[in-house]
């Protein structure tokens, strides 16, 4: 089993390119073992990151999500079948793509496309989710999911996690926009650091959001999670044409940024890798890499959920 993740920042990438980077991830990490795989992707290319009228992000189309049971190359056909009924242009080029990639070995529910990763908060794929490893108390955060009106699709103690951010992340906009002189925004990390909290057991976990578009948040509790950086020479952007170029954010250096369960993963693109060490979340966003600690106290409490043993 094995966690693989990209995000290209500013130097254009196409979609095939984008494709074939985290299938080769998910080879490498075959040799741990697995009896089925996934990835999602961006839909939409953004060239510009915020409107420029509001200055807020344009909020992007749901990211595509791919799952399959057996083999990679059994992922790879789908994908592409998949992608050509959808008709998916694979020269599609982003300036900014966020993609994360799962090899799975079940615990909890049979190999099968419904319970492989990414697993997603419903609908509209709002957060969604690779993991390795077990949640101990999925059941009781399950149970109260539902109570708060979730439906659940696979058998895997995974899809609690992406239903929980969705649960924090509504209920923190809602705080938001009853303290009408407070900041109105909710970031990524304050959503995953409240998630963590509420997590028992062993996972490294990585969240995607089409609510944080071009930002991927891992973090980790006692499973392998590895961080690499590419610094890319300007150049690196030979491949956009005359009119790509305006879009191109000037003295912003272009870069790639992987996270990988293994560094197997990671050799063949740079040697800059970064242990994450237990109880970090590592927040990439615009290009810059921040690692937060989790801290229980700091933690903010959501109303409605039940209280970890861990802070009892
Ligand atoms: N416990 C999760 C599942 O069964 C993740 C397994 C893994 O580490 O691949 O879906």
């Amino acid at each position: 089993c094995g966690i693989f993740a990209y995000l290209n920042y500013n130097v254009f990438r196409e979609r095939r390119y984008i494709l074939e980077l985290l299938f080769n991830g998910l080879r490498r990490l075959e040799y741990r073992g697995y009896d089925s795989s996934g990835i999602s992707i961006d839909s939409d290319p953004f060239p510009c990151l915020t409107d420029p009228l509001s200055k807020s992000p344009i909020s992007p189309s749901p990211p595509l999500v791919f799952r399959q049971e057996g083999k990679i190359e059994h992922l790879v056909r789908t994908v592409y079948q998949e992608a050509d009924g959808m008709d998916l242009n694979m020269e599609e080029r982003f300036q900014v793509h966020a993609g994360i990639a799962h090899t799975r070995w079940a615990t909890h529910g049979v190999p099968s496309p419904r319970n492989s990763h990414p697993q997603s908060s419903g609908a509209g794929n709002a957060f969604l989710v690779v993991h390795n490893g077990i949640i101990t108390n999925y059941a009781v955060l399950k149970e109260t999911l539902i109570r708060h009106g979730f439906e659940f699709e696979s058998e895997t103690d995974t899809e609690v996690i992406p239903k929980l951010a969705k649960f924090v992340f509504d209920k923190l906009m809602e705080h938001k926009a009853d303290d009408a002189e407070g900041d109105q925004n909710v970031s990524f990390s304050q959503v995953v650091m409240e998630v963590m909290r509420q997590l028992e057991g062993a996972y490294a976990l990585i969240f995607k959001s089409p609510h944080y578009p071009n930002e991927l948040i891992a973090c980790k509790r006692g499973s392998p999670l590895l961080l690499g950086v590419k610094e890319l020479s300007e150049d690196s952007n030979n491949g956009a044409s005359f009119d790509d170029s305006e879009f191109l954010m000037k003295n912003e250096k272009p870069k790639e940024l992987f996270f990988a369960s293994d560094a197997n993963a990671l050799i063949e693109h740079t040697k800059k890798v970064l242990v994450i060490e237990d109880n970090e979340v590592v927040h990439l966003k615009d290009g810059s890499v921040s690692i937060l600690k989790f801290d229980t106290d700091k933690a903010k409490s959501v109303g409605g959920l039940p209280r970890p043993a861990s802070v009892q």
